[in-house]
Parts: C-alpha cells; sequence; structure tokens
C-alpha cells in the first residue's frame, strides 16, 4: 500500500480526527484509509519498539513461578449485553464491577470492554501467533487499573492496561442466544486458564498505546464455523466487509515472553454465546 502526494490532505485530515485507520486500505483518495503498514504515519507511537501482536515462539519462553492463576471477580454476575459495532469491531462494554486480580498484575483491574479479531468466512484471523499458527479468531477482554476512570488516561501508564486474550478455534457447537449475560460463559472454566503467555506490549490498534500487559491463554475456545462466519457479516460504515480484523505480528526487538507453570492440560470448551450478540450488532452500527 503506498499513498500518494494527492492523499496528503486525507493524512492531515486523519490528524485532526484521528480515525482514518483501517485493516484493509482502498486505493482511492477520496475512500482511503491507512492500513496496519502506515499507522505510523499519522499514529507515531505505532512505529514504537514493544508492538503487539506477536508471534509467540514457545521455545523460547520463560516459565515464570510469579504467573500465578487469576481471581476472576464478577465473572459470573449477569448484566445486559449489546455488541456495538464501532466501525472497527464488534465490542460489547463492560460493567467496572468486573475485576481481575492475581497472575502477577500489580494491582486490581477492572473490565472496559471485550471485542473480537476474526478473518474471512471463518478463515484464519487472530492477531497473536503460537509458532507462527494463526487461529480462526482472537477475543480481547480490555481492562484498566482500578485508579483510572477511562481508557485514555489508562494508555498514559506502562501497564495501565490488562488484556486477557483468547484464541477461538471451530468446532461444531450448540447455538445459544441470549442477552443477558455473564463474562464466564464467553470464557473456558477458569479452572483451566492457568496456562497462559505473559509479554509487555501495545494496543493493536491506534494510537498503539504501548500501555498493555498481554496474557495469552492456552486454552482455547470453541466456535462453530456458522457462528465464526456470522461475523463477516459485518459491515464498515462505507458498506464494505468487515473481515480481517487483525493486524499482523510485529518484531519482538528483545523483549522476553514468559509463561506461568500451571499444569491443567486438559482442553475443554467455553460455552460461546457472542454469535449470537453479533446479529444485534449487525443493526446497531454506529461510526467512530
Ligand atoms: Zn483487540
Amino acid at each position: 500500500y503506498i499513498y500518494n502526494a494527492a492523499c496528503t490532505c486525507f493524512i492531515l485530515v486523519c490528524i485532526f480526527h484521528e480515525d482514518c485507520w483501517c485493516y484493509q486500505p482502498h486505493n482511492t483518495c477520496n475512500d482511503t484509509c491507512l492500513g496496519p503498514e502506515v499507522w505510523g504515519e499519522v499514529y507515531q507511537q505505532c512505529n514504537n519498539r514493544s508492538q503487539s501482536p506477536i508471534n509467540i515462539v514457545t521455545r523460547r519462553v520463560l516459565p515464570d513461578e510469579r504467573l500465578t492463576p487469576f481471581q476472576f471477580i464478577g465473572y459470573k454476575d449477569m448484566f445486559h449485553g449489546q455488541l456495538i459495532n464501532n466501525g472497527h469491531t464488534v465490542e460489547l462494554n463492560l460493567p467496572s464491577s468486573i475485576k481481575i486480580k492475581g497472575g502477577n498484575l500489580e494491582v486490581p483491574y477492572k473490565a472496559v470492554q471485550l471485542h473480537m479479531h476474526w478473518g474471512k468466512e471463518g478463515g484464519l484471523g487472530s492477531e497473536h501467533t503460537i509458532d507462527g499458527e494463526q487461529f480462526p479468531m482472537e477475543m480481547h477482554i480490555v481492562h484498566i487499573k482500578e485508579e483510572y476512570t477511562s481508557l485514555s488516561q489508562a494508555k498514559k501508564d506502562p501497564i495501565g492496561l490488562a488484556v486477557l486474550g483468547f484464541f477461538i478455534e471451530v468446532i461444531l457447537f450448540k447455538y445459544l442466544k441470549k442477552n443477558h449475560v455473564s463474562l464466564d460463559m464467553f470464557i473456558p472454566p477458569q479452572e483451566n486458564l492457568t496456562k497462559y503467555f505473559r509479554y509487555n506490549g501495545s494496543l493493536t490498534t491506534p494510537n498503539c498505546s504501548e500501555a498493555v500487559v498481554w496474557t495469552l491463554f492456552e486454552n482455547t475456545i470453541f466456535l462453530s464455523r456458522k457462528q465464526l462466519a456470522s461475523f463477516s457479516q459485518l459491515r464498515y460504515s462505507n458498506g464494505g466487509e468487515m473481515t480481517k480484523t487483525f493486524r499482523p505480528v510485529q518484531p519482538l526487538n528483545g523483549r522476553r515472553v514468559y509463561h506461568s507453570r500451571g499444569h491443567v492440560d486438559l482442553v475443554s470448551p467455553g460455552l460461546l454465546i457472542l454469535a449470537g450478540l453479533v446479529s444485534s450488532a449487525l443493526f446497531s452500527h454506529t461510526t467512530g
């Protein structure tokens, strides 16, 4: 993707409106946006050296005994879940009574939102990769330090955010449709969440702030191909298919990736109801 001089005014508009990035750029000037390779042109932090996502090379990860199991607080509490199409992905706002503790986090972190990254028609679409392997989908549960009131505050702190990442694989699974949900319906049983990877990185969308303590669980979530494909029905505001919503992996630049020494090896499917919520997001598109 190359942008030319005629697009310069667009770049300037970008700087002031701060929302002209995308995953797959269109190459015309009147309908253009910045793809991942050039996010750094407008959002300088995207060119920094501790970016996310990354490829995790499992033979190079370092065991770390301080990476104890998490305490998931409020993950069983029911709330009204409405998935919103924010113009880049679908997200579900979460009540701040939901918190995580432990896992070698310095302080408790409270939940803000969860969102997804996916491919096209049920193809590959995770952001992080394990030994070069991409998964069909990746779910991010975004938390900020308890003391902060907004994401923008948390972004200024190098460990202001804690994001829990879950890989999603494809399997035939019962379709559920609910509006009242609890967070533990989205993830594998908590006893299976003791094995995870840890590194320090960034937001995977502009402005790419390097403010994230990343946790990626080894246990995956299962979703049927049909459920996965339902995400491909989502549209951008210009009518384009909302597909391949992931940033390519970024260089490690000498960063270490750690692994908890959990010993649970069971893979047990998490109950996933997100696909049921997608239908509501199809009708609730907002821009920006
Ligand atoms: Zn994400």
